[in-house]
């Protein structure tokens, strides 16, 4: 069988879960036993997201191969449970970096260089990249933005080129588009979605299949004014109605026959049902918890929910694992200081201090540390939530009055937490970070080894500072136990607090490795705790 190639836009506005459509169809084309992964083609002009503020763009996902990415792929990657690379995520800046730079080398002999062919040649490459490996049966790549904008043009150009290079049955398009409901007149509205698809046939692309987003039911009337409008196939449009738990959308798209749809369009036969038992085991889990805990979730971006999107599943699935529901309260890291750290933390079972760049909310997220290191209740802190406990140890522990990082004090007299060796003579900001997946030898005894059962994990990474060894002996004669080290380099990876009932914090990300199936067991075991914390603080 040729690699088939599913493309998805869309259309009305932005926001519609695009990404989660696509995870869900590749998630029905796997449970069919179909290899399926899933790239993301973003049109913006930065080489990568590692640049851009949360606030910009939600979380920055980071692949096993050190990738910063779109936070797309970690959905892709939840719902399938593979690992996803470089390559899945391609922007308008890699290929125009791409096509200058062999327009340097003279590679394109004297020619005027131009966004047709030369660009849509590079997009057409990249599109196609994956499907060369041989590893996968099925290719399914979202094209980011929305179709009409200026930006994406060139993808949408790619796509149509594509669709007359290859067969016809290699080759299928799905529309996202949005229904809105009008409250007043009491109406579904079809016309935004005639005039994206509109858009998206003038510019050659003719969609196989409808899915339109919706808040309620669409009538099969809808549905047939939708096809006959759009011109596609009475059927190939399905609906996509608002899921209580985005792993819900596969089962949904299931029940729309979406993979049914795509597997007769793409001629892949004798396929068997999906095998969907597992996902349906964790939904079944995460809808009818026995217990409940509060956790605080301590950052600086909090005002945009995707800002951590990683945690936030991972939290899902480790509370799905304990039959329990977690409320995440974000709490804002600026607003926290040792006044009303009671107010706001000391109705928490348990405290996150999470991830993060530069000085604003520091002070805060230090407070928070102290709150439940002081208090007992169970703390987790990811990557400048580490360093910052590591801080917080050094300053109301050991009496170093000013320790710092020196990523926001460069002066302290203790730099507990200092710049990476190798980082030193690094001044391009883009991908220079420590990036990817790294080992990480946890010593017997600690909460971490407990906690994984094993002696050699791999989690990635995402940062430039660490944990300054010159501090080791005085942190551990204090009783801060060193659990996880990197074997190759001696960086400490986790510290732990055995004084207290649950207190670890990671310089790496656990979060980008939880999977609704194989959920983190770090999370698992700080929702865990998070849970006795509750039952004895509901006994006093
Ligand atoms: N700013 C810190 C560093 O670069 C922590 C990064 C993070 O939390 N991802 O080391």
């Amino acid at each position: 069988m040729n690699t088939k190639y599913i493309f998805v836009t869309g259309g009305v506005a932005s926001s519609l879960g695009k990404g989660i459509i696509a995870a869900s169809l590749a998630k029905l084309l796997q449970a069919r036993r179909l290899r399926v992964t899933i790239q993301k083609f973003d049109p913006y002009i930065n080489i990568d997201p590692g640049t851009l503020n949360p606030y910009e763009h939600g979380e920055c996902y980071v692949t096993e191969d050190g990738a910063e990415t779109d936070l797309d792929l970690g959905h892709y990657e939840r719902f399938l449970g593979i690992h996803t690379s470089k390559a899945n995520n391609v922007t308008t800046g890699k290929i125009y970096h791409t096509v200058i730079t062999k327009e340097r080398e003279g590679a394109y002999l004297g020619k005027t260089v131009q966004i047709v062919p030369h660009i849509t040649d590079e997009i057409k490459r990249r599109m196609l990249l994956l499907g060369k490996t041989g590893e996968y049966d099925v290719i399914i790549t979202e094209v980011g933005g929305t179709v009409g904008d200026m930006e994406s043009q060139p993808f949408v150009e790619a796509m149509r080129q594509l669709q007359w290079e290859m067969p016809e049955e290699d080759f299928l398009s799905i529309h996202l588009t949005l229904i809105p409901y009008l409250k007043a007149a009491k109406e579904l509205k079809t016309k935004p979605t005639q005039h994206s698809v509109q858009e998206l046939q003038a510019l050659g692309v003719h969609p196989d299949i409808i899915v339109c987003r919706t808040e309620k039911e669409l009538s099969p009337e809808l549905r047939h004014k939708i096809a006959l409008f759009c011109n596609v196939k009475p059927g190939h449009v399905i609906q996509s109605i608002d899921a209580w738990s985005i792993y819900q959308v596969p089962l949904n798209m299931e029940a729309e026959k979406l993979d049914n749809m795509v597997v007769e369009k793409l001629e892949i036969p004798d396929l068997p049902e999906p095998d969907l038992d597992a996902l349906k085991a964790f939904l079944d889990r995460l809808k009818h918890p026995e217990h409940e805990v509060d956790v605080a979730l301590v950052g600086k971006y909090v005002e945009l929910q995707d800002a951590y999107k990683s945690i936030q599943e991972s939290f899902v699935h480790a509370g799905a694992a304990n039959a329990c529901k977690v409320n995440v309260h974000t709490i804002h890291a600026e607003h926290l200081n040792d006044v009303n750290a009671d107010e706001l933390l000391g109705k928490m079972n348990g405290i996150l201090v999470a991830p993060g760049f530069g000085e604003r909310g520091l002070e805060g997220k230090i407070c928070a540390v102290k709150y439940a290191r002081e208090h007992g209740i169970p703390f987790f802190g990811i990557c400048l939530g580490m360093q910052m406990a590591v801080v917080e140890f050094a300053r109301n522990v050991l009496g170093y009055a000013d320790a710092a990082s020196t990523e926001v004090n460069p002066r302290t007299s203790h730099p507990v937490i200092d710049l990476m060796e190798d980082q030193k003579s690094t001044t391009i900001k883009g991908g220079t970070m420590r990036l990817g997946a790294y080992k990480c030898r946890l010593v017997e005894g600690t909460l971490a080894h407990k906690i994984y059962g094993t002696d050699v994990v791999s989690e990635r990474h995402r940062h430039r500072y660490e944990f300054n060894n010159k501090y080791l002996l005085p942190m551990q004669d204090a009783g801060l136990t060193i659990s996880g080290v990197n074997p190759d380099t001696g960086l400490v990876e986790i510290v732990e607090l055995p004084s207290h009932p649950f207190f670890i914090a990671t310089q790496f990300h656990p979060e980008y490795k939880s999977t609704p199936e194989h959920p983190q067991p770090l999370f698992v075991h700080f929702v865990r705790a998070c849970m006795s914390n509750r039952l004895t603080s509901s006994n006093i």
